[in-house]
């Protein structure tokens, strides 16, 4: 469980996350939405110790994440984040530094079980035909499926991704998030995401967290929050909202300008 206690947190004098109170269960299928600037970014990196709050606290099982050894905590908890860097490395090699938090003291090679485990990541990510490419002559979307590879070889019993599908066509948005569900599914496998595509966050995610200005506005499943009149509000733009005729799950639409008066009729 992962419990977040009156969070405030920021950069330099600039106060961004302003008083988070939020439990996540194992098992949990979390989406983060929100406009942009309205903190997302910002509560990961406090959730995955990359940036300290500065009041309040965030317990995992109960124990500060701050006061959890590094290496046990990455044992833990990985992280996909918005940008993977064009490292001069193999596909292969950026994988593998996945299994770096399991080594035992005085190991400095991978064992027959990490390449086991990294080739079994490509392959669910769909990247093993790039494994001896090198990363900074990959494509975003590549490097996306790769950074996605290199979180799950960690074995993390919580992933943390902040918009995993943002550089993806739609092919690829779907594989992603259908991969990301199951192993939620079968593998109890915690997810946490930031998600853009108010659509895909609808369609996959079990429960949303809707963010405005640092507070958190609504969270509950995709119907509570995906409502016309709550994201009206919190985006300042007018939506329609439908049902997916085969899912049954929540859409979001734009509608421009020129259509509005449309919906009075
Ligand atoms: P979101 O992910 O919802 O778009 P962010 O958490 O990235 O929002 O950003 C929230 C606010 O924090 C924005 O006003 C942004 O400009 C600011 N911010 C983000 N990162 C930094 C940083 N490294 N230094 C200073 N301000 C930042």
């Amino acid at each position: 469980m992962f419990s977040v206690k009156g969070v405030v947190c920021g950069y330099g004098p600039k106060v961004v996350l302003d008083g988070i109170d939020l439990s996540v269960a194992q098992g949990e299928f979390l989406g983060v939405i929100g406009p942009n600037g309205s903190g997302k970014t910002t509560l990961l990196r406090a959730l995955t110790r990359v940036l300290a709050p500065r009041q309040g606290e965030i317990l995992l099982n109960g124990e500060n994440i701050w006061r959890v050894p590094l290496k046990n905590f990455a044992r833990r908890v990985a992280v996909v984040s918005q940008t993977v860097p064009a490292v001069p490395m193999t596909v292969e090699e950026f994988v593998l530094l996945g299994r770096i938090p399991h080594y035992r003291d005085l190991q400095f090679l991978e064992t027959g079980r990490d390449a086991e485990v990294a080739e079994r990541s490509m392959r669910m990510t769909g990247v093993k035909e790039l494994r001896g490419r090198w990363m900074d002559q990959l494509s975003g979307g590549e490097r996306q499926l790769v950074a996605i590879a290199r979180a799950l070889a960690q074995e993390p019993e919580w992933l943390f991704l902040d918009e995993p599908t943002a550089h993806l066509d739609i092919a690829h948005q779907v594989r992603i998030l259908d991969l990301l569900l199951e192993l939620n599914q079968s593998s109890n496998l915690t997810l946490i995401m930031v998600l853009h595509d108010l659509n895909l966050a609808g369609e996959y995610c079990r429960r949303l967290l809707l963010m405005q200005k640092g507070r958190i506005h609504k969270k509950g499943s995709a119907e509570e929050v995906l409502d016309r009149g709550i994201i009206e509000e919190v985006y300042g733009t007018p939506v329609a909202v439908g049902k997916n005729p085969l899912s049954a799950r929540p859409f979001v639409l734009p509608v421009p300008a020129g259509k509005q008066t449309e919906r009075k009729k």
